[in-house]
């Protein structure tokens, strides 16, 4: 994509918020977009605007493509990806490839915001590369970014979930509300990572709904400084 198409609207952050359920941050660019032009992949900067490095640039948020990936993970795709690089070569080696694209990548974007180098995270990028698959998700979302041939194990998992999306059609109707107000506050708190499962998210929630815990000294801050 050009500048223009990677540049986030406000309509495409308010349509990010939709996809997600709670307000996005530190959105950077439209790392891919559906046919019809609603955003597939956030991109979020290298470093937060809290300080923290963020080594998960690529963060796949279309509902319909976040389910299809979560089957293909509840049905022991990954093991069966990870068990494959320790065996071929070849595939270890691409795969390679695509975790220093993915650094590249990140390090453009970095120079494209203005956030320049974080050498905190130099040479990690996520979802298990270079050696492992860890989370499809992020593998997803990266060969959506980058487009097909640079990351061969999230090509493949696009081809096994062409049942329920590909990239030529739109699959947006319907997909997140668009009749309510916008989620506004964030209850994550923490940005979350890809690969927490919704029981994850839901528990992190439920505790810290909760009210003030042992050794918080009866204070609420409410949001981190
Ligand atoms: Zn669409």
């Amino acid at each position: 994509m050009d500048n223009a198409q990677r540049t986030p609207t406000p309509q495409d952050l308010d349509t990010l918020s939709r996809q997600l359920g709670r307000p996005v941050r530190d959105v950077v660019e439209i790392g891919a977009r559906c046919v019809c032009g609603n955003p597939l992949v956030a991109t979020t900067a290298p470093r937060l605007g809290n300080g923290i490095p963020f080594p998960t640039t690529f963060y796949l948020t279309h509902p319909v493509i976040t389910s299809a990936v979560s089957r293909l993970e509840a049905a022991g795709v990954m093991t069966e990806m990870t068990e494959r690089l320790a065996r071929d070569p070849e595939l270890a080696a691409a795969y390679r490839s695509a975790h220093e694209a993915y650094l590249q990548a990140r390090s453009e974007i970095g120079a494209r915001s203005g956030i320049g180098d974080v050498p905190e995270i130099a040479g990690v990028s996520a979802g298990g590369m270079p050696g492992r698959v860890k989370c499809l998700h992020v593998l997803v979302g990266h060969s959506l970014a980058a487009g097909p041939g640079v990351n061969p194990l999230g090509d493949e998992a696009l081809e096994l979930i062409a049942q329920w999306w590909t990239r030529d059609r739109c699959y947006c109707e319907g997909a997140w509300d668009v009749q309510s107000e916008a989620p506004s506050k964030d209850l994550s708190r923490h940005t979350r990572t890809q690969g927490l499962s919704q029981a994850d998210l839901d528990a992190k929630r439920a505790a810290r709904q909760g009210g003030p815990r042992p050794g918080d000294g009866g204070t609420m801050t409410g949001e981190d400084a």
